[in-house]
């Protein structure tokens, strides 16, 4: 079998479409249209990739987007001052602070600084316990765009059995929950799981996020299984590949994402989606 491809970039066209047409709407209603800051602090060489793409993705959608960069020496208090700034700002609708964040900031502070209504990345403590309750706000941006793509392929999650390799706050555990919430049966392994491979091969979907490069091969997947992998990882020779190994699960798996342009793209479009409805509501 040789796996079809889930691809983030045609999925992620025609959302970004829709997105691009609601948020046209807007400025007729409310007199501006869905308005994104994000917060830059340090010179990070892939948080600088990550914020000028999410930036781009703003102006091609029509929103106004603020990127505001600051010295890895900022202050914690000077942070929080500006995102109360952005949190009182009627232009902005959604807030984002690019993680990570240097040693001395407290990131966990930060992100619970964000008001709730414009936490558009989903990870404020009450945007996560609205999603753990069944009733979320903001979706994770990451885990979004994976629950898009096995839409996309119309896949019958209610009673399909899940693995979710990774359980970070920000990929694996929003991952699970948003599963769940779709009625499949979930399971999920971390960095002290024993004999991984017995979990991945017993499942319909496995979603890999544990930053290990490749780290999931054919032989830990089930024949006609989706895969969907969030990892991004830079290999010596400067190419990018995820945390499956692309060549031999393709010949196993019935769908997989590919990376790049697999849950990459998804993940940026999601963002757009979260401003848009954050300033629809
Ligand atoms: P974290 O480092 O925060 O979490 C990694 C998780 O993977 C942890 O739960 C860890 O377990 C688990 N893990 C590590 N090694 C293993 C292993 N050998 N077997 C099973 N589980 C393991 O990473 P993130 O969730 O932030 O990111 C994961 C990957 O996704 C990275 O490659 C990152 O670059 C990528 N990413 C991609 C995005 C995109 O837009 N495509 C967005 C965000 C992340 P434990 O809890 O025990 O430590």
């Amino acid at each position: 079998m040789t796996a079809a491809l889930i691809d983030g970039n045609l999925i992620s066209k025609k959302l970004r479409g829709e997105i691009r047409e609601r948020a046209a709407k807007i400025p007729s209603a409310k007199g501006k249209p869905p308005g994104l800051a994000v917060i830059l602090v340090g010179g990070n060489p892939a948080s600088q990739v990550y914020v000028s793409s999410k930036v781009k993705a703003c102006g091609e959608v029509g929103f106004h987007s603020v990127l505001e960069r600051y010295p890895a020496s900022l202050s914690e208090a000077d942070l929080l001052k500006q995102i109360d700034t952005l949190n009182n700002d009627p232009t902005i609708n959604g807030i984002l602070v690019q993680l990570p964040l240097p040693d001395h900031i407290d990131s966990k502070k930060v992100l619970e600084a964000i008001a709730p209504e414009k936490d558009v990345d989903g990870f404020h403590i009450s945007n996560a316990g609205a999603l753990m309750v069944g009733s979320p706000e903001f979706i994770p941006c990451t885990p979004y765009g994976c629950i898009k793509m096995l839409e996309s392929i119309q896949y019958p999650l209610k009673g399909a059995q899940a693995v979710v390799v990774g359980a970070s706050n920000i990929v694996g555990k929003p991952m699970a929950m948003l599963l769940l919430m779709a009625g499949a049966t979930i399971t999920v392994c971390n960095s002290k799981t024993r004999n991984l491979s017995r979990y991945t091969k017993d499942a319909d979907i496995v979603v890999v996020a544990t930053g290990r490069p490749k780290m999931v091969t054919g032989d830990m997947i089930k024949p006609g299984a989706v895969v969907i992998d969030v990892g991004i990882n830079r290999l010596p020779d400067g190419k990018l590949c995820g945390d499956v190994d692309f060549e031999s699960v393709k010949q196993v798996a019935s769908h997989i994402t590919p990376v790049p342009g697999g849950v990459g793209p998804m993940t940026i479009t999601m963002l757009l989606m979260n401003t848009l409805e954050a300033a629809e509501r």
